[in-house]
């Protein structure tokens, strides 16, 4: 059987060992597990690397402990405003939405926004209509609420602060999902769903919806999923950077990745990591913060779920 495999990441940003006790570890570590597991099962099946992608992330999202869907962090006004998108590296479709409040799972309304509504990327109360009319579910303000968030946004929202949900704060340990893969038929998929910053404003949105910039895939190159502060994401173009550095300069994902998240980003100033597979199923899983939630999945057995940097 040909190659498959899949990756995962739950954010990238300040996770200190000190600061987690070993029960939340486990739980992190089941999440991505369970993620991984989700699209697996559709890898190993002969399925396509798109909906693996989309099938992990759903995961992450209904996942309370991660900041996407259910575990989305909070805006300055006390709501929750969500980002996602997803590209099928075959083709080089691509859907995105931003700032979108209420949907249960915003990585299901890229991959509907890529299939059926001609664009690339909707943005708030429309992106909410074209949701409704994909009869996709919503959730009520409870169902996104969860007390640690409400206590980060409370600790920073009288200052024009925005902070990525695992950085700064004494609470550093959530953060935006993303997957990325390969499947049997050689087809590459990335995909990444965010709540972005506390106590963010003004409808700002951060890389994740942004193709080449926190999400990208190319059959001939790689597929990639970024997390860590956004605005630096979005100048250093970083997933089609990746993707170029290969594509027009022969450098091996490795090279490509290390290049732009230990030399690029940092000369920047730009905290993060992000998720690589190229089209031989090799994985990088790079990051210049303290940590990130992170793990992969191959069809010749290799497998690692992991947090901190050793
Ligand atoms: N990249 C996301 C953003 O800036 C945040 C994160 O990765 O946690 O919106």
């Amino acid at each position: 059987m040909n190659k498959f495999a899949i990756a995962v990441h739950g954010g990238a940003g300040t996770i200190l060992r000190s600061q987690m006790s070993v029960e939340k570890e486990k739980e992190y570590q089941e999440g991505l597990l369970s993620a991984l597991h989700a699209g697996n099962k559709i890898l190993e099946a002969g399925g396509a690397s798109l909906d693996a992608v989309e099938a992990a992330i759903c995961v992450l999202e209904d996942n309370p402990l991660f900041n996407a869907g259910k575990g989305a962090v909070f805006t300055h006004d006390g709501t929750h405003e969500m980002d996602a998108s997803i590209m099928n590296g075959k083709t080089l479709e691509a859907g995105a939405v931003a700032g979108i409040t209420g949907l249960k799972n915003p990585i299901i309304l890229a991959k509907a926004i890529m299939e059926h509504s001609g664009h690339v990327l909707l943005c708030g109360e429309g992106a909410a209509e074209f949701a409704r009319k994909m009869n996709l579910p919503f959730e009520n303000d409870e169902y996104f609420f969860t007390q640690q968030r409400y206590d980060q946004l409370l600790e920073i929202r009288d200052s024009e602060k925005t902070e990525l949900d695992h950085s700064d704060s004494k609470e550093k340990k959530f953060g935006t999902v993303g997957a990325v893969a390969l499947d049997i038929h050689g087809n590459l998929a990335a995909g990444t769903s965010t709540g972005g910053m506390t106590n963010k404003r003004y409808g700002r949105a951060g890389d994740s919806p942004i193709i080449g910039a926190g999400t990208y895939a190319n059959n001939k190159t790689c597929a990639i999923s970024c997390t860590g502060h956004g605005e630096y994401f979005i100048r250093a173009v970083v997933a089609y950077d990746i993707s170029c550095l290969m594509e027009y300069k022969g450098y091996t994902l490795e090279q490509a990745c290390n290049e732009v998240v230990y030399k690029k980003l940092v000369d920047l100033g730009g905290e993060g990591g992000l998720i690589a597979i190229d089209a031989q199923g090799n994985i990088q899983l790079p990051f210049n913060s303290e940590g990130m939630y992170r793990g992969m999945k191959k069809s010749d057995g290799d497998f690692v779920v992991s947090i901190y940097k050793d």
